[in-house]
């Protein structure tokens, strides 16, 4: 159902506004470079401003919104968690972390069954790393190129974009490594098999020549998120599996973006039957209604820190109104079937609705997903694949899809945009009513991009 907005009220957005600009210092921004919009509420899939003005969300915030803002179950358990016991420290046994991590651990792959909660992505990418390193007692971890991990210190040094380059310290033990995709293939393969085999003898001779007694992991994003969406050829992970058993590398799978119903599957992981030794997660547990992360653990790395303390901690560690949160949105996504909900999409609405599109816009390149997790990579010239705006373009080199995106948030959809590509990555519970309403002003935009089309 189409939520009422607020009325109009464009002097309160103003002060909304002075007041952003005065004070709050955003994330990845030049401060005096960016016009961020005053948003007056939030329901479902769908966000408003003070001036009137509704969007579809077609990006869940940062992807994180998987059940839609203001899902009034969780709402209530906020509310009632806030009246109860705001909160408590992270020493004590609290029944929303119990319930939580009971929860969580009974959706994750095969025997991870231990959760260490953290307050997001960032945090929990880095205490993954920690136990690894402590697990194996090696330094090093292996990551991808084109990945996005988080912004704290090794996080960001695993990040495989241009995000990492102001604070690599060229000292953090991780060593980069391409990982498989097809449409722009580090290994000039021409088939989804090939892609496969090339990217898995790649991983291995990284590994033969960083030597493999000096690997503590290799971390994957699942299906890699902002990077691009690339879904992983088939006997991929599987392989990076047998690799990490064969050399005692510990295998990380980084589920912040991909997991929680965002695949159709509750983890990205369940699509390729594959179980890491660590796992990731953040967004989806609970919307990020309250702030929260983890990582679960498996049976063999918690029995490392059995006897021996984890030295690692965090005051926050499974706040209890942040683990009510997550309670009741695992409870909500399995009451209303979100999750098998966005597989349904994936196959009946988007993959379609996608590929239809991409028949008629010569400026889409290659459409990839699944279930609510969708990317377009648009072209300048589809024969040669080359980039609608360059690698990492700024400004005036980034102009073709600033005006695909100005067009499309006029046609009332608010688009997710990186670099060359759009995702369409709503929530996983947007009707399909909204998500055709969202792909025929998509199609609309995309004119625009379109004009950027060599002939
Ligand atoms: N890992 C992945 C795959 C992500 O997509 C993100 C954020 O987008 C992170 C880690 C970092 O999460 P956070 O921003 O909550 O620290």
């Amino acid at each position: 159902m189409t939520p009422q907005i607020s009325q109009p009220d464009p002097q309160a957005g103003a002060a909304v506004k002075a007041a952003d600009r005065a004070h709050v210092f955003h994330s990845w921004s030049a401060q005096d470079l960016i016009d961020p919009l005053a948003v007056a509420g939030a329901e479902g899939s769908y966000f408003w401003d003070y001036e009137g003005n509704r969007y579809l969300d077609f990006t869940s915030g940062l992807v994180f919104t998987n059940i839609g803002y203001q899902h009034p179950k969780v709402v209530a358990a906020i509310q009632e968690q806030a009246a109860r016991m705001t909160t408590f420290a992270p020493a004590f046994a609290v029944e929303s972390r119990s319930e939580a991590a009971r929860l969580i651990a009974e959706r994750t792959p095969g025997d991870l069954d231990k959760i260490f909660f953290t307050n997001g992505g960032a945090e929990a990418v880095e205490n993954a790393v920690r136990m690894a390193r402590l697990h194996t007692g090696r330094a090093k971890v292996l990551s991808a190129y084109r990945s996005y991990h988080g912004a704290t210190s090794a996080a960001i040094n695993l990040t495989g974009d241009p995000r990492r380059w102001p604070s690599d310290t060229a000292s953090a033990g991780v060593v980069h490594f391409w990982a498989p995709f097809l449409y722009r293939s580090p290994f000039h393969s021409s088939t989804e098999a090939e892609e496969c085999a090339r990217a898995l003898q790649h991983l291995e001779d990284t590994i033969a020549f960083e030597g493999p007694q000096s690997i503590a992991a290799i971390i994957l994003e699942t299906i890699p998120g902002t990077a691009g969406i690339m879904i992983p050829p088939p006997g991929y992970l599987a392989g990076v599996r047998e690799i990490c058993d064969r050399y005692g590398i510990v295998f990380v799978l980084d589920e912040v973006m991909a997991g929680f119903g965002r695949t159709g599957t509750w983890f990205a992981a369940d699509l390729f039957d594959v179980t890491p030794d660590l796992l990731t997660f953040a967004k989806g547990v609970n919307s990020g209604y309250v702030p929260l992360g983890g990582v679960a653990i498996s049976a063999e790395i918690a029995e490392t820190f059995a006897h021996r303390p984890y030295p690692g901690g965090l005051t926050y560690s499974g706040h209890p109104l942040a683990c009510a949160a997550a309670v009741a949105t695992i409870r909500a996504m399995e009451d209303e079937d979100i999750v098998g909900g966005a597989a349904r999409l994936g196959a009946e609405v988007f993959g379609p609705g996608l590929a239809e599109i991409a028949e008629r816009h010569p400026s889409v390149g290659e459409v990839r997903g699944v279930g609510a997790f969708w990317a377009l990579e648009l072209v300048r010239d589809p024969r040669t694949r080359e980039p609608l705006v360059p690698y990492n373009a700024a400004g005036a080199d980034a102009a073709p899809m600033a005006a695909f995106g100005a067009a499309a948030k006029k046609r009332g959809l608010w688009p997710f945009i990186n670099m060359n590509r759009t995702h369409v990555v709503p929530p996983c519970n947007v009707s399909e009513t909204e998500a055709k309403e969202g792909l025929a002003a998509l199609d609309a935009a995309l004119s625009v991009a379109d004009e950027y089309v060599v002939e």
